[in-house]
């Protein structure tokens, strides 16, 4: 009876979202998404991401922007973000601050040969911009680990006390497990919006924290993944293959989004037939579906460490060294040998053998299982309808130079729309039933979510 009204709830949803579907712009022409996201306000200061059609040769070109007759930019083309995508990128180049609310018409050119096309943008009142801008600005406290930007007004801010401890907390932990010690403070960002799967490490870490955050309250957690990448890269090597890199980080973590059991986890991969042999894995990491890469990859340091010892699997991955050949499968297999005298297939075979004789319950398998459907779902989601959430491209300007410029709304503002608050509430609520072990109802609800994202995408 629960789930006929569900069913009947998220028909109505589906019916509303697929009468907002908008039409999307053809992919064979240069397409431009404007930052910050949403509507643009008197004031803001504009970014663009002139994004190339499949097939363009993007070598010796570069992309102008011009308002009237002038030139507000211009910029070659660059892979960007995880996905690599070619694009130009032009970080705040409209300052809008002493034109008047209404239409604008940019004009883009592509140099030196075209084409050349015009967008027009209208600029909203400065009055309409959303809280908590105007009055929102950067801050920064410093604990004993870290340096944490924050942006005033928001949830971060609220709770910056009780975040500085945490992320001591996290950080002391690692110090001593990975046995280094930090010359200067980690700098640590917290976003007042998602970003991909909720934190992102670079010249700082970032990390998702707000209010009803879909992808959970899992701050410690992500907190400890990225500082062990953190660590990790103190702690050096010639080349640190990333199915290493990132199995390191769950496995250090005891979990990739909560605490988890990696082992019997690893071993539900083989009885739902979605185990990634470790060469592809290692080799193409990225594009592999990301849980389970990521969880394969962990359970795969927990044996090496369950098997040789903690000193003996750190002595072998920072000794990883570049060969000509330059794929992660075969300098992993070098290593292999001079280390413990075993192939990577060797390896793997063992591996595999271990995870066999696991003990894999029900409620292990399908947490798995709708753990992968949940985050599948949310970057579904984020890829309709947040793209600059969506890891593979994400939007991740930075933070010191959007502190200098006074900015906080490339952060601040993000798709708001009555499909976006629909869609997100749900997500809210399928996190909170998975990880209270309900996955009935996780099914039911995420079914729901993909239903709907169907009917959008057809709408397209
Ligand atoms: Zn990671």
């Amino acid at each position: 009876m629960r789930n006929l009204r569900i069913t009947v709830h998220w028909l109505l949803i589906t019916i509303f979202l697929a009468s907002c579907a908008a039409p999307a712009a053809p992919a064979e022409k240069f397409s431009v998404i404007t930052h910050p996201d949403g509507p643009l306000y008197v004031g803001d200061q504009v970014s663009f991401e002139a994004v190339t059609p499949a097939g363009f040769k993007s070598e010796g070109h570069e992309v102008q922007v011009s308002l009237d007759e002038g030139e507000l930019g211009r910029a070659g083309f660059s892979p960007y973000g995880v996905a690599g995508r070619t694009e130009a990128v032009l970080w705040w180049a409209w300052d809008t601050r002493d034109l008047q609310p209404g239409p604008e018409t940019l004009t883009f050119a592509i140099l030196p040969d075209g084409p050349t096309w015009q967008e027009t943008v209208t600029l909203h009142p400065q009055s309409g911009i959303p809280p908590p801008e105007p009055g929102a600005r950067w801050a920064s406290v410093t604990s004993d680990c870290c340096i944490l930007n924050y942006i005033t007004d928001t949830a971060a801010g609220r709770d910056i006390a009780s975040l500085a401890q945490v992320a001591d907390e996290q950080a002391a932990d690692l110090s001593v497990r990975m046995d280094e010690s930090l010359s200067e403070k980690i700098p640590v960002v917290f976003v007042p919006r998602v970003l991909g799967n909720g934190g992102f490490t670079g010249s700082a870490i970032y990390v998702s924290y707000l209010d009803n955050d879909y992808l959970g309250s899992a701050t410690a957690q992500v907190l400890h993944h990225e500082f062990v990448h953190w660590f990790d890269t103190l702690a050096g090597g010639d080349l640190r293959p990333t199915i290493f890199q990132e199995g390191l980080a769950v496995y250090l973590s005891g979990g990739h989004f909560k605490p988890e059991p990696l082992i019997p986890r690893a071993a539900a991969l083989l009885e739902l037939d979605w185990y990634i042999p470790l060469g592809k894995l290692a080799d193409d990491f990225y594009p592999q579906q990301h849980e389970i890469g990521y969880l394969e990859a962990a359970a795969l340091v927990s044996y090496m460490v369950e098997s040789y010892g903690w000193g003996a699997f750190d002595a072998f991955y920072r000794d990883i060294r570049p060969t000509p050949d330059g794929r992660d499968s075969q300098v992993i297999d070098a290593a292999l040998q001079a280390h413990f005298g075993i192939t990577f297939a060797e390896l793997e075979a063992k591996y595999r053998e271990f995870l066999k004789g696991q003990t894999v319950t029900e409620a292990v398998r399908d947490d798995l299982r709708l753990s992968v459907l949940f985050y599948d779902t949310v970057r579904r989601y984020q890829q309709a309808l947040d793209p600059s959430a969506y890891f593979m491209t994400a939007w991740l300007p930075d933070y010191k130079v959007m502190g200098q410029r006074g900015i906080v709304a490339d952060f601040l503002r993000h798709p708001e729309g009555m499909e976006n608050r629909l869609i997100e509430a749900m997500l809210v609520k399928a996190d909170h039933t998975l990880r209270a072990g309900e996955y009935n109802q996780t099914e039911v609800i995420l079914k729901g979510v993909n239903v709907s994202l169907d009917m959008l995408m057809a709408g397209k």
